[in-house]
C-alpha cells in the first residue's frame, strides 16, 4: 500500500464511504492517515471481572456465556448478556439495539469497555463498547482508543477499522529529512503513524502529533519559500531610479500635513528598497487599522510617477475605490499626478492616459490599455486570491511583472505571518499616529440598549460628532445579500422613531452606487449623524469626525472583524466609544467581548482570538495556508519559528547541492 493509492482501493470503502470521505478531503491513503485523533479514550486499565465495583471505567476481554433479548417495563427492548473471564462473571446490558444478536452470540470471544454501573440490583456493564475479537488484538476496547472529529457520518470506529490495518502494509518514504528528525528526535513517518493514531501512551502521542505539527509547518514554509524563488525570476519591466527623485519624494513627504511615524518612516525605506531592485517587489504591509498605510501607497506611487511608470490600485469594495481615489487626489494631484477611478458602475471616460487607477477588481476586465504599469497596490489583501495576485496585471508570456504592495489590516502575528506569507517581504506598522485617544468600549445588554441609543441621541445632539451602527452579520457575502439588507431596513428605520430629531443613512449594498456616494458624502460632511450600514463598512471607512460605533449582534463577528470595526472611530482627537451591543449570555462569547473592552492592540487580540477560537474564526473564509493545518498549534512560536528556520536551511542546502 502507497500514500498516494485512492483510498477507494481499500477494502471495505466502496462507493458511499468513498463518497462520505471526499466530504472531508480524504481521497489518497496519505489523506486518510493524515487525519489525526483530535482526542483519545483511556480504554487502558484492563481488569479482570472479579475485580470489578459499580463506578469503575475499565476495559476487559471475556467470553459471552448468555444472551437474552427481553424487553422493559417501559417496553424498551433490552439486550441482555453474561460475560465471563477466568476469574469471574458479569452482566452486560445494551437497549434498543436488536439487531445486536446478530453480533452477539454465545462463545463468542468479546471485548468491552465502558463504566461499571448497578442495573436491576446487580452490578453490571451498562451499554459499553464491545467488539468480537475472534482472535484479533482489541482495536476499540482497549488502550488510548483515538477519537476522531466525526462528521460526515464516518465514525471513530469505521475510521479505525480502516486505518489500523494500514499500519503493518504502508510503504512510504519519510517527507521530513532524516537529518531534521534526528536533530529534534522526531519519530519516522512510519512509526509517527501509529504512535499518533494507536499510542502505547499519552507521551508516545504526543511527540508524534509534534512531529506531524513540525511536518506541515516546514511543508508550509517549503511551499512558500518555492514560490519566493518562482517570483525572484521575474523582471520589473520598468527601472526606478531614487537618486534623482529623492528631493521629490522628500518635498512629497514635508508637505503632508503630519509628520510620519517611526514605523511609518520604515516601512516607506523598505518600500523604496525594494522598488529600485529588478526583480519586483512583492511586499506585504501590516499594520493596524488606522496605523497610516495609505500615505505609504501613495509614496511609491508618487516615486513610480517619478520614473515614468504608472500604477494600479485595487480596494475590496466600491466605497473604498471612492475614498481612496479622493484620499490620493488629494494627495497627489499636487504634484501633476492624474488619477482615474474605475469600478463596476464607474468607468473612466476620458481615455487612457492616467498615472494611477483606481478602482475594483473591475480593473482586471477593463478595455484598453493601461501603459506601463510599474507599482500595483492591492489594499485589504484577504478578499483576493494568491495566484490572482501573482498574476496581476503580468504580461502575457513575459517574465515582466510590476512591484506590488499588498496591504492588511489583518494583524496576523509576526512569526506567523512569516510562516504564511513566506513568499513575500514583511513590513510592519506597528505603531499608530500620536494623538489617537483610546475608544473606550463597552458591552451592552439587551436591557440597557433603548438607553444606549437615547444617550447617543443626547451625544449627538450637544456636540458635533457622528455615529456608525453596524448591523448584525447575518450571512457571509461579497455583496450584502438580501437578508442583510432587511436587517439593517429594519435597525435604520426603529432608529428614526427612538430618534427622529437626527439625520439618519442608511448604507448597503443593494444601493446604486451614486446613491452610496451620496451618502457617503453627507455622512463625510456630517451633515448625517448617524450612518446605519450592513457589515460592509467593515473595511476601511475614514471618517475622523465619527466617534460612536454601535455594533448590534456582536457575538456574530470575530474579534479581529470587531476590532476593523472599531478602528472606524477614536481617529481625531476626541473621546471616541464603541457599543457591543449582545443579547449572548454565553460565557465564550462574553469573554471575547471583554477582550475587547480590554485590550485596544489588533496584535495582541488576534493572539488572543487564536488561543480562544483558532484559526478558522479569526481569520473567517480568508484564503491562505492557515487553514491546512490540522495539528499544528499556532500559538507555539518556538515550533513555528524552528521550522521555518530549516525550511530555509533545506533551500540554501538543496540549492547548493544542484549548482555541485
Ligand atoms: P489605514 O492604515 O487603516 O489604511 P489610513 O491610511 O486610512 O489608515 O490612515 C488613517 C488616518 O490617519 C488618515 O486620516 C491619515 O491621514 C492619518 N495619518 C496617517 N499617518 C499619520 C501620521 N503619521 N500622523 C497623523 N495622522 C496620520
Ligand atoms: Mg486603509
Amino acid at each position: 500500500m502507497k500514500l498516494t493509492d485512492p483510498v477507494s482501493d481499500l477494502p471495505f470503502v466502496g462507493q458511499t464511504y468513498g463518497t462520505r470521505l471526499k466530504r472531508l478531503g480524504i481521497e489518497t491513503v496519505k489523506d486518510l492517515l493524515y487525519h489525526f485523533p483530535f482526542r483519545y479514550q483511556d480504554f487502558s486499565r484492563q481488569a479482570k471481572i472479579k475485580d470489578l465495583w459499580v463506578g469503575n471505567e475499565v476495559s476487559l476481554k471475556g467470553k459471552v456465556k448468555e444472551v437474552a433479548n427481553l424487553r422493559t417495563k417501559t417496553g424498551k427492548f433490552l439486550t441482555k448478556t453474561v460475560i465471563e473471564d477466568e476469574s469471574g462473571a458479569i452482566d452486560a446490558v445494551w437497549f434498543n439495539q436488536p439487531y445486536l444478536n446478530r453480533t452477539l452470540k454465545e462463545g463468542a470471544e468479546i471485548g468491552l469497555a465502558g463504566k461499571v454501573d448497578s442495573f436491576s440490583g446487580r452490578t453490571t456493564l451498562v451499554s459499553p463498547e464491545f467488539e468480537i475479537l475472534r482472535g484479533r488484538e482489541a482495536l476499540h476496547t482497549a488502550g488510548l482508543v483515538p477519537v476522531y472529529p466525526e462528521t460526515a457520518r464516518l465514525s471513530s470506529k469505521w475510521l479505525r477499522s480502516r486505518i489500523k490495518p494500514l499500519m503493518n502494509e504502508l510503504q512510504a518514504g519519510d517527507p521530513l529529512p532524516q537529518e531534521l528528525r534526528e536533530k529534534y528526535q522526531f519519530p519516522s513517518l512510519l512509526n509517527a503513524l501509529p504512535q499518533i493514531h494507536f499510542p502505547q501512551n499519552s507521551v508516545e502521542a504526543k511527540k508524534a502529533r509534534q512531529r506531524f505539527a513540525f511536518e506541515e509547518l516546514f511543508n508550509l514554509n517549503i511551499r512558500s519559500l518555492l514560490r519566493k524563488k518562482k517570483w525572484q525570476e521575474q523582471k520589473t519591466p520598468v527601472k526606478i531610479e531614487r537618486r534623482k527623485s529623492e528631493e521629490k519624494l522628500q518635498e512629497f513627504i514635508r508637505n503632508l500635513p503630519f509628520t510620519l511615524t517611526k514605523a511609518q518612516k520604515r516601512a516607506l525605506e523598505e518600500v523604496f528598497q525594494d522598488m529600485t531592485k529588478e526583480v519586483p517587489m512583492n511586499r506585504l504591509l501590516e499594520g493596524d487599522v488606522g496605523a497610516g498605510k495609505t500615505v505609504i501607497a501613495a509614496a511609491a506611487v508618487y516615486l513610480t510617477f517619478l520614473n515614468g511608470a504608472r500604477s494600479i490600485l485595487m480596494a475590496p469594495t466600491e466605497v473604498l475605490a471612492d475614498q481612496h481615489f479622493k484620499t490620493l487626489k488629494d494627495l497627489l494631484s499636487p504634484y501633476g499626478l492624474k488619477i482615474a477611478l474605475h469600478t463596476g458602475s464607474h468607468k473612466e471616460k476620458d481615455g487612457d492616459d492616467f498615472d494611477l487607477w483606481v478602482g475594483t477588481h473591475a480593473l482586471f476586465y477593463k478595455n484598453g490599455n493601461f501603459g506601463k504599469v510599474g507599482l500595483v497596490v492591492i489594499d485589504e489583501q484577504h478578499r483576493f486570491g494568491v495566484r490572482q495576485r501573482a498574476q496581476l496585471f503580468k504580461k502575457a508570456k513575459s517574465r515582466e511583472v510590476p512591484h506590488i504592495l499588498t496591504l492588511t489590516a489583518t494583524p496576523i502575528p509576526r512569526t506567523l505571518a512569516l510562516a504564511v506569507y513566506g513568499d513575500l517581504d514583511l513590513s510592519l506598522l506597528d505603531e499608530l499616529p500620536p494623538g489617537r485617544t483610546p475608544v473606550k468600549t463597552y458591552i451592552v445588554p439587551p436591557a440597557k440598549r433603548e438607553k444606549g441609543y437615547l444617550w447617543l441621541g443626547k451625544k449627538l445632539a450637544r456636540t458635533d460628532g457622528q455615529a456608525f451602527v453596524v448591523c448584525p452579520l447575518i450571512e457571509e457575502s461579497e455583496d450584502d445579500s438580501l437578508k442583510q439588507v432587511r436587517a439593517a431596513t429594519a435597525v435604520f428605520e426603529n432608529l428614526q422613531k427612538t430618534l427622529p430629531k437626527l439625520k439618519i443613512g442608511i448604507l448597503h449594498g443593494r444601493l446604486k452606487s451614486r446613491e452610496k456616494e451620496k451618502i457617503l458624502e453627507s455622512f463625510r460632511k456630517g451633515e448625517t449623524k448617524i450612518l446605519v450600514s450592513t457589515p460592509v463598512v467593515e473595511v476601511g471607512i475614514d471618517v475622523p469626525n465619527a466617534t460612536v460605533m454601535m455594533i448590534e449582534g456582536a457575538e456574530r463577528f470575530g474579534l479581529a472583524s470587531l476590532h476593523q470595526l472599531r478602528g472606524r472611530v477614536g481617529r481625531g482627537e476626541k473621546e471616541s466609544f464603541c457599543f457591543l451591543l449582545t443579547e449572548s449570555e454565553e460565557k465564550p462569547v462574553l469573554e471575547r467581548l471583554r477582550a475587547l473592552e480590554k485590550e485596544q492592540s489588533g496584535f495582541a487580540l488576534a493572539e488572543l482570538d487564536l488561543k480562544l477560537r483558532g484559526p478558522g474564526e479569526i481569520y473567517g473564509t480568508v484564503q491562505h495556508g492557515l487553514s491546512e493545518l490540522k495539528v499544528a498549534n499556532l500559538t507555539d512560536n518556538q515550533l513555528i519559528k524552528e521550522a521555518r528556520e530549516e525550511a530555509q536551511n533545506y533551500m540554501v542546502e538543496n540549492d547548493q547541492e544542484k549548482s555541485n
